[in-house]
This record gives structure tokens, C-alpha cells and sequence, in this order.
């Protein structure tokens, strides 16, 4: 078993502008795991600063985890818990290098049964909900707008909030948007007063829930907030493995769980475990990632009550073809492991 990785650097169509702030341009990292039998399995790392990861952190942890990866897929290419687990040992932290060599070998493992990942675990893709597509900070209404108008086509926007103009914003994306699915995240960028004060007005706008008002490590608040909001509190940023989990039951109605922060596909799954023995909501999101990264949460989609897949969709040159989210449907390839090819003409 070999691990080697490449990076790829993507664009968005448009500046991805968030409370903390935004960019154009992301590199990710591609995980390449061969077996002696010369089959491939193939993840990604979408390296984010708040999560204390660059693409430079990601090489490094790899060049760590590569013997570690080796010597427990070299004895037994099977072993996914097992190598989750070691990786853990080995180094802490790192959710998403250490979430490549998971979707990696998730991969390589359906390549070798030759079924389709989902199938790995008894799921059915259709029954997976629909996927939001998000519309960043705009910096004018015009553009809003704009952003709106190119959504047409999916049925339900996760707006980001966390500016000054929220309130604006929101007014102005209900009015280009009367019928759909409107849910926002402020990305940990309001105080609890503020946020009650944002609910209030959100919920006249049929707001569906709220993501992370509140800073990542202010459980007291979301609990405070929670109590007195009729919007569910949804945790994303407080929210990394599936120990947070039982810690947040009782203090937010759901979880945003995502593979850049959880460190893998058997960590997720635990997640999602561990939030239905809490009665929790459960949703997986995404960073800005190409349909690689996408492709691998994409498996277990129909375990969630909410998805976040446009991390793909957001981008202008998408290097890979696999999982898609048209008209907010996810659709997998029926193909094995993953199903995640390189494009033709994609020059990477
Ligand atoms: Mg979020």
C-alpha cells in the first residue's frame, strides 16, 4: 500500500465571502492510496485556517500518517476503523488529512467489492434530502440579487449572515426568493443578545433554523439563546468530532457535521450515531471542495435530516466528476467506491 498526494488549486465563480471573510481561490489536496494490485482510492483534504489546517499542515500530517496508513492498510486493506483509530493515535487534530486517507481507502475498499460506497453500508441514496446552495456576503444588493437569480434552480439557499447588513441582506434575498427553503448561518459572528434580536426578525421571514450564532466555545450562550429562540439552533463550528456531540445535546436542537473537521467517514458516522441517540438534527455541510471531497460525504447523505453539498457547485473549474447536487438533488454515481473521476480536459 503507497500513499502519495498532489495538490490542485480551485476557483470559485464568484468570491466566497463569509463572516470571517472570504477568497477566490483554494487549494486542495488529492490523497492517492494504491494497493499492490495496483488498484487506486482517492480522497481529498480541503484544509481550513479556522480549523488550524493549510494546504501546508495537510502535506506535513500526511508525511506523518503515511506509514502509519501503510502499515495498517498493508496488513489488512479492509481495516477502515482500525485505521481511523491509529490515525487518531498518531497525531491529533488535522480533521482534514486525516478525512482524505479515510475517503481514500473507503474508496479503494468499494473498488476492490466493486460496489458503490453507499452500498458498503446498507444505504439508499434516495432517500437523502435536498441540498442547500449557499449565498455568501454580498458586497452589494445588486449582486445579492445576482447570486439569487443564479440559485433558480435550487430549492432551498443557506444564506450567510454576520455582517452589519444582515438584516438587509435577508429582507433582500426573501424578496428575490418568496417561495424557497431559507435557512442561514451566522458563522459564530453574533453575541447573544444580538442573536435573539436577529431570531426575532428571522423568524418573520420563515426562516427554517440558524446556524452557529454564537462563538464556537459558547455553550452557556447557544443554551441561552436556544431556550428562548422558536428557530432550532443548529451547532457547526462548536461542533468537530462526535465526543462535542453529547456535549452540545440539550444545549442546540442539531449539529453541522463535516469531514474537514471530523477526520472521516467512520468519525461521521458516529456523529450521526451519537446525535439520534440525543434526538439532535442532523446535518453534514462541506468547505469550498471539488466533487472529490464532495462525492465522499455524498455516500452517506441519506442518514441526514439536512445537507450542505455546494462546496463543488460554487466552483468554476472543478478538476473532478462525481456526486452532484442538480436542482438540489444529490446524485451519486452508480459506479464503485466513490465513483469520483478526473475530468478529461481538466488541467490540474
Ligand atoms: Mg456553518
Amino acid at each position: 500500500m503507497k500513499l502519495t498526494h498532489d495538490t490542485h488549486t480551485v476557483h470559485t465563480k464568484h468570491p466566497f465571502v463569509i463572516a470571517r471573510g472570504g477568497s477566490s481561490e483554494w487549494k486542495l489536496v488529492r490523497v492517492r492510496l494504491v494497493d499492490r494490485d495496483g488498484v487506486e482510492g482517492w480522497g481529498e483534504a480541503a484544509p481550513n485556517r479556522f480549523y488550524g489546517e493549510t494546504t501546508e499542515t495537510v502535506i506535513a500530517a500526511l508525511a506523518k500518517l503515511a506509514p502509519v496508513v501503510e502499515r495498517v492498510l498493508g496488513e489488512d486493506p479492509f481495516a477502515l476503523e482500525n485505521l481511523e483509530s491509529e490515525m487518531n493515535t498518531a497525531i491529533r487534530l488535522n480533521g482534514s488529512a486525516k478525512s482524505a486517507i479515510s475517503a481514500a481507502a473507503h474508496d479503494l475498499v468499494g473498488k476492490r467489492l466493486n460496489v458503490p460506497v453507499y452500498r458498503l453500508w446498507g444505504l439508499d441514496p434516495f432517500k437523502a434530502p435536498l441540498s442547500s446552495f449557499t449565498i455568501g456576503i454580498p458586497s452589494t444588493e445588486k449582486e445579492l440579487v445576482q447570486r439569487v437569480e443564479e440559485a433558480e434552480s435550487y430549492p432551498v439557499l443557506k444564506v450567510k449572515l454576520g455582517s452589519d447588513r444582515d438584516a438587509e441582506i435577508i429582507r433582500a434575498v426573501r424578496r428575490a426568493a418568496p417561495t424557497k427553503v431559507l435557512r442561514v448561518d451566522a458563522n459564530a459572528a453574533w453575541t447573544t443578545k444580538h442573536a435573539l434580536r436577529m431570531i426575532d426578525m428571522l423568524v418573520e421571514y420563515g426562516i427554517e433554523f440558524v446556524e452557529q450564532p454564537l462563538p464556537a466555545h459558547d455553550l452557556d450562550g447557544l443554551r441561552f439563546v436556544r431556550e428562548r429562540s422558536p428557530l432550532p439552533i443548529v451547532a457547526d463550528e462548536s461542533c468537530i468530532v462526535a465526543s462535542d456531540v453529547a456535549k452540545l445535546a440539550g444545549v442546540v436542537d442539531g449539529i453541522n457535521i463535516k469531514l474537514a473537521k471530523c477526520g472521516g467517514l467512520r468519525e461521521a458516522l458516529r456523529m450521526i450515531a451519537t446525535a439520534r441517540a440525543h434526538g439532535m438534527i442532523v446535518m453534514c455541510g462541506c468547505m469550498i471542495e471539488s466533487s472529490l471531497g464532495i462525492s465522499a460525504a455524498a455516500h452517506f447523505a441519506s442518514l441526514l435530516d439536512h445537507a450542505d453539498f455546494d462546496g463543488a457547485a460554487l466552483l468554476a473549474d472543478d478538476p473532478y466528476e462525481g456526486a452532484t447536487i442538480e436542482r438540489g438533488q444529490i446524485r451519486i454515481p452508480n459506479a464503485p467506491g466513490l465513483g469520483v473521476t478526473r475530468k478529461a480536459m481538466a488541467v490540474v
